[in-house]
C-alpha cells in the first residue's frame, strides 16, 4: 500500500470525539463532547419541518442562501455594532469547523507560523497542520487564564501570520477582556497579523462579563475574520451551519475555498434557520439565563462533590482540578471516571501545550435533570475511587 500524507501524520483523531464514543460504550452521562441533550426552540424545529415540504432542495449560491447571509447581516451588525453586508463580508460554511479551516487555508502559506493560545480547542492545531503552517503557543496561565504580555509580544515577534483568538474560550471558559483584546490588537497591527477569531459562544457570556468581538476594536474590522456558528447559540450543532465574516477582499478568497471544500452548506437548512437570526433580542436573554441556570446547578454539584475547579466566564465547559485523585494521567482517569463513575469527560491534556495532566474537562449544555444525575454520580467519585483498581 503506498504512504498516506505527511501533512496528517502530525496529529492523530480528535479525543473530545473518541471520548464520546467511550461514554457509549459504558453508558455513561456524556459531559465531555460539547453539545446539548435537549432539542432546538420550537419554531427553528417547524420551519424546518415546512421546509421539509417547501423546498428549497438544491443547492444553494455556493457562499450561503442570500436571505439567510441578509438575516445573519442584520442580526451581526447590530450585535457587533460594526456595519456588517450579507452581500460581501459573509461565507456561510458547514459549521464554524470548516469556517476555521478555510480561513486559515486562506491567508496562511506553508511554512508560516501561526499563534495559537494555550489550552486550545483542538482543531487549531490541526487546522495549522493542515494548512502547512507550524503553530507557536502562548501559555493562557490559570487561575484566570490571563496570558503575560512578554510572551504574546515575543511570540509577535517570530512574526506569525495569523493568531487565533477562540472567545468565549473553550475549554477554559476564560472571557477576555477588552484590554486584553486591545494589546491583543496592539500588536497585531504592528506585525501586521490576521486575527481568526472563533466566537461560537458569544452569546453565553456570564454576567458581569461580556462579549467583546475583536472585529469591533477601532481599526480591527479588516484584519479579522470572524467564526462563528448557529450549533450552540439555537442548540443545533448537527446542522453544521457556520459564518465567516470577513473584509470583502479576503472574503472572495474564504468563498474559493469554501466552493471547493464542501461547496456549500445545506440549503433547506439555511432556508429554516433564517426563522432564527430574526429571534428578537428576548431570546439571547432566555438562553443566557438558561445557561447562567445551569452552570450555578453544575457548579454547585462539583462543590458538593468535593471538587475543585476554574470557575467559567463564559461558553458551557468547566476544568476540574483532579491532582488530588490521579495528577499524572488525566486519559487514564477519564476513562476509569467514565467506566465506574459513569460520567464522561475530556482529558485536559488534549488541550493543552504543555505537560498538563490534572485537568479534566466538563461541559454542562444538559437538561437540569441530566446535569442532577451527572452530579449524583460525581458524590460517589471520591468513594469508588477509594476502591478503584489502579494505582497512581
Ligand atoms: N465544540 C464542542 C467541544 O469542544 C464540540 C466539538 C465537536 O465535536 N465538533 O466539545
Amino acid at each position: 500500500m503506498p504512504d498516506t500524507s505527511r501533512r496528517t501524520a502530525g496529529f492523530g483523531e480528535s479525543v473530545i470525539r473518541r471520548m464520546t464514543r467511550v461514554a457509549m460504550e459504558h453508558g455513561a452521562i456524556n459531559l465531555s463532547q460539547g453539545f446539548p441533550d435537549f432539542d432546538p426552540p420550537v419554531e427553528l424545529t417547524r420551519a424546518l419541518a415546512k421546509t421539509a415540504e417547501s423546498g428549497p432542495h438544491q443547492y444553494a449560491i455556493t457562499w450561503g442562501a442570500a436571505n439567510f447571509r441578509r438575516a445573519l447581516a442584520e442580526k451581526q451588525t447590530r450585535l457587533m455594532g460594526i456595519p456588517v453586508d450579507g452581500e460581501k463580508h459573509i461565507t456561510v460554511t458547514c459549521g464554524s469547523t470548516e469556517a476555521m479551516m478555510a480561513a486559515m487555508l486562506s491567508v496562511v502559506n506553508p511554512g508560516d507560523k501561526v499563534l495559537v493560545f494555550s489550552p486550545f480547542y483542538e482543531n487549531y492545531g490541526a487546522d495549522a497542520l493542515l494548512s502547512g503552517a507550524q503553530p507557536i503557543y502562548v501559555p493562557l496561565m490559570p487561575p484566570d487564564f490571563g496570558f503575560d504580555e512578554k510572551q504574546l509580544r515575543a511570540a509577535f515577534e517570530q512574526h506569525p501570520k495569523a493568531l487565533i483568538l477562540c472567545n468565549p474560550s473553550n475549554p477554559t471558559g476564560k472571557v477576555f477582556t477588552r484590554e486584553e483584546l486591545a494589546y491583543i490588537g496592539a500588536l497585531a497591527e504592528e506585525f501586521d497579523v490576521w486575527v481568526i477569531t472563533d466566537e461560537v459562544y458569544e452569546h453565553i457570556v456570564y454576567a458581569p462579563a461580556g462579549h467583546v468581538y475583536f472585529a469591533s476594536l477601532p481599526g480591527m474590522q479588516d484584519r479579522t475574520i470572524c467564526c462563528s456558528s448557529l450549533s450552540k447559540t439555537y442548540s443545533i450543532t448537527g446542522w453544521r451551519l457556520g459564518y465567516t465574516i470577513a473584509h470583502e477582499k479576503v472574503s472572495a478568497v474564504i468563498r474559493k475555498v469554501h466552493d471547493f471544500l464542501t461547496v456549500g452548506a445545506a440549503a433547506p437548512l439555511m432556508e429554516a434557520a433564517v426563522t432564527a437570526l430574526q429571534f428578537p433580542q428576548s431570546y439571547y436573554d432566555e438562553l443566557l439565563a438558561s445557561y447562567t441556570n445551569k452552570r450555578d446547578l453544575f457548579l454547585h454539584a462539583l462543590d458538593e462533590a468535593g471538587l475543585r475547579y476554574t470557575n467559567p466566564q463564559g461558553a458551557y465547559y468547566v476544568l476540574v482540578d483532579i491532582g488530588a485523585f490521579d495528577g499524572q494521567d488525566d486519559t487514564r482517569f477519564c476513562e476509569w471516571l467514565a467506566r465506574e463513575v459513569k460520567v464522561a469527560a475530556v482529558p485536559g491534556s488534549s488541550f493543552f501545550r504543555e505537560p498538563v495532566h490534572h485537568l479534566i474537562r466538563f461541559h454542562f449544555a444538559k437538561k437540569e435533570a441530566t446535569l442532577k444525575a451527572a452530579g449524583d454520580r460525581l458524590k460517589e467519585l471520591e468513594r469508588l475511587w477509594k476502591t478503584r483498581g489502579y494505582s497512581v
